[in-house]
């Protein structure tokens, strides 16, 4: 059975006006170790001939046999088998990869061996065969045309298929050269089909077994040549094959290995491409970055609603008869033999509160003002705490804080301890209560979606509790008599001094007050009142402050820096013996601290069965409608925003690589013609692309550093998550893809035959 026979094939090539015969009715068998011949003027089917067997042009008329088998009904898949399995082409024009070296062009025909190491050795054998050994990293575009047409003579040979078709190979190459490709064809090709079209019959009769002539595409003659050539082709060649031509084993490799492998020679390949496409994908991963985080309010959608500030082992308590718990009643549930509640914060307002506070440096030019949620010192009453890797201590006494910080508050801050903030609490009526105290440690930390704390010690924690509550009540006044008469004295400013005695200093610049209210003059004569009112829940208390408390002696450090038009200084110890009956007569929600949430959680029955309503801190609920739709709608204008941002950079770099992808068109046809399928490529072209995309992640990890650690831009920049950036990822993927379906589409435009006319090549 002959290797290939063709009968009554025709092809015409129908035009949008005319009609071009290719060939027809031609009828050739072909079989294994013919040299055969092809001659015949220009135009007169010899091309159409060759195409039409190698299986990259369709035929319309009669049957072409492979082995016996028809092909009229192939699909195109088939073709690219039968291509692969069959076919090795040699055109006139040296198809070689220009972008490729040389060794590179022969191990694209070789992607069939696993190992990289064992496909080079063989890339080289097969070149030193061809004379090219010394040229094995020379690129394709610098060789000269003999050394082309050797370099694909070896990827030919690489293929080993049973049929090399050359179609005029030495058309473009000197008469020497030309001697030399067809004794080198004729030498690798003894065992083989091999078809070479020329129009010059005198430089292949040496060698050829057979000459047909094309006339007007159907066969003029077609008649047996006796070579002259002292070694004749089939059979004598074979004891050489057995060491030097080992067909390498076609293993079945997996086309995704297949594709990473021609992904990443074609990156390699294109380097300036690969290098602007880098950068582009660059620039869209900085772009998806900076949309992610600049609208970082739009991830909000995905953060359920807290109800209170999470602190690790934090359990809220409410007694379910609404009445006040007691500490007595919630000392059941701390020590040993009990669900084993480390504290107790009876009246834990101030955890789920931010309070003020300004930082001054020491010449209080500079202000950094912000607020901060207060918490217990964790080291000193339960399990977690920042760590050892701090500035400076965590605090002792209760004027003094430990601050967690964004990173940006470093430039304000800095890395000294000791210094003195300001902590505020504003009454309703506007006056301020301001706190001095001194930061004794400090540690900053780059996720800024956290709130900055501050950490207290109980003493300090209970104080700020009591300051708080004294703001939160109205109509705070001192009322006193006078010579008889009833005069009220309104506060600017209530400033707390640290002191265990209890003591009140008034001090005003007042002119009318000041005459007044000499504290020293006032003592023993006239009787003072403090009442307030609690503006939560009513709650009345009038107290008389006893002579004794007025201090007229204390000049209070830094009395100087507050508005002091009509200021009372109060001992902390006053405010406390003021306050605490005013909380326990108001406050109804306590928290007990665990070591962690799981031990918090599993005290919760025993909490129930007291008669608590226990909820760990963790606890969230249901947004609001309106809030649910502000997000839903910020999320979708975000989404938007993201996919169009995507969707345009792909057009964008699909119209500024368009020329590139042209040229690449050529090469294409060069793989296709190989037997290359176009899966093939394609996968090849999306791993390629995808390869873009690594330099651009690397940016994005780099770029992410230096914003969360740089405190200029950790404040305008939403700090992100894993899951986050795992999202930008996908959309710089969708991003490569994108660009590489539009790439292909190009490429893939028309049939192989087309392609490579259209081709920079053909
Ligand atoms: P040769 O290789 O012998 O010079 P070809 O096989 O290239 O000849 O061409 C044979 C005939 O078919 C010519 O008349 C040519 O114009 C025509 N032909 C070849 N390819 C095409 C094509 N793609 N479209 C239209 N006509 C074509
Ligand atoms: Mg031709």
């Amino acid at each position: 059975m002959p290797l290939l026979s063709l009968k009554d094939v025709g092809k015409i090539y129908v035009g949008e006006n005319s009609v071009a015969v290719g060939i027809r009715g031609i009828n050739l068998s072909f079989d294994k170790g013919e040299f055969v011949a092809i001659t015949g003027k220009s135009g007169s089917g010899k091309s159409t001939l060759l195409n039409v067997v190698s299986g990259m042009d369709t035929y319309e008329e009669g049957e072409m046999y492979i082995e016996g088998e028809p092909t009229s009904h192939f699909s195109q898949a088939d073709w690219e088998t039968y291509r692969q399995k069959y076919i090795s082409f040699i055109f006139q024009d040296y198809n070689i990869i220009d972008s490729f070296t040389v060794l590179e062009n022969v191990e694209l025909a070789l992607m069939h061996i696993e190992n990289p190491v064992e496909r080079r050795k063989r890339a080289i054998e097969l070149l030193t065969r061809v004379g090219m050994q010394k040229f094995l990293r020379q690129r394709g575009s610098k060789l000269s045309g003999g050394q082309k047409q050797r370099t694909v003579i070896a990827r030919a040979l690489a293929k080993d298929s049973p049929v090399i078709l050359a179609d005029e190979p030495t058309g473009n190459l000197d008469s020497e050269t030309a001697k030399e490709i067809i004794e080198l064809l004729h030498e690798v090709s003894r065992d083989k089909l091999l078809i070479v079209v020329t129009h010059n019959f005198e430089q292949v009769s040496e060698f050829a077994t057979r000459q047909i002539r094309i006339y007007d595409g159907g066969v003029e003659f077609d008649h047996e040549n006796v070579p002259t050539a002292t070694y004749a082709r089939y059979g004598e060649y074979t004891a050489e094959k057995g060491e030097a031509e080992k067909p390498a084993a076609p293993k079945k490799t997996s086309s995704f290995k297949k594709g990473l492998k021609l992904g990443w020679a074609l990156f390699k390949s294109m380097p300036k491409l690969s290098v602007f496409m880098s950068i582009m994908m660059i620039i869209g991963a900085i772009g998806l970055f900076l949309a992610a985080s600049v609208f970082g309010s739009a991830w909000d959608i995905f953060t359920p609603h807290k109800m209170f500030t999470h602190y690790d082992g934090r359990l809220i308590v409410v007694k379910q008869n609404s009445t006040l718990p007691t500490n007595a009643e919630l000392s059941a549930f701390t020590g040993e033999g009990t669900v084993g509640a480390k504290d107790i914060v009876r009246c834990d307002y101030l955890l789920d509160t931010a309070v003020s506070a300004k930082f001054k440096d020491e010449d209080y030019s500079k202000k950094y003002n912000t607020t901060m949620y207060c918490s217990l010192n964790y080291k000193a009453t339960f399990g977690d705490d920042f760590g050892s890797k701090i500035i400076g201590r965590y605090p002792e006494g209760e004027n003094e804080v430990f601050l967690y910080l964004p990173i940006s508050a470093k430039p304000a801050f800095g890395d000294e301890t000791e210094k003195e903030i300001i902590i505020s609490f504003y009454g309703n009526s506007g006056y301020e209560i301001p706190l001095a105290v001194k930061a004794v440690g400090v540690k900053y930390y780059y996720d800024n979606h956290i709130e900055p704390k501050m950490l207290l010690t109980r003493d300090g924690f209970d104080l700020l509790t009591y300051l708080n509550a004294l703001g939160k009540y109205s109509g705070l006044a001192f009322n006193y008599e006078k010579d008889g008469s009833s005069r009220y004295y309104n506060v600017s400013a209530i400033v707390p001094y640290l002191s265990n005695d209890k003591k009140i200093y008034l001090k005003t610049l007042y002119e009318p007050y000041e005459k007044e209210i000499n504290p020293g003059g006032a003592v023993g004569t006239d009787r003072f009142t403090i009442s307030r009112q609690y503006s939560g829940a009513s709650y009345n208390y009038t107290a008389d402050i006893p002579a004794e408390y007025f201090d007229n002696e204390t000049e209070i450090v830094g009395s100087s820096g507050y508005p002091d038009r009509t200021t009372v200084f109060v001992s902390t110890a006053l405010i406390r013996e003021w306050m605490e009956p005013a909380l326990d007569a108001t406050y109804g929600q306590a928290s007990l601290l665990f070591n962690n949430d799981r031990e918090a959680r599993s005290a919760v029955q025993a909490l129930n069965d007291a008669g608590y309503i226990a909820v760990l801190s963790d606890a969230t609920s249901a947004k609001s409608e309106y809030d649910a739709l502000i997000e839903t709608i910020g999320f979708f204008f975000f989404g938007i925003i993201m996919i169009e941002l995507i969707v345009f950079f792909a057009f964008f770099v699909n119209l500024v690589t368009r020329r590139s992808i042209d040229a690449f068109k050529g090469d294409v046809a060069i793989m296709r013609s190989m037997g290359i399928s176009a899966d093939n490529i394609k996968l090849g072209s999306y791993f390629r692309v995808m390869m873009t995309v690594i330099p651009a992640i690397l940016t994005l990890v780099l770029l992410a550093i230096w914003i969360f650690t740089s405190p200029l831009l950790n404040q305008f920049f939403t700090y992100l998550y894993w899951w986050q950036y795992a999202l930008i990822f996908a959309g710089l993927m969708l991003l490569a893809y994108f660009v590489t379906r539009m790439q292909l589409k190009r490429l893939f435009k028309g049939s192989v035959k087309q392609t490579m006319r259209g081709g920079k090549k053909l």
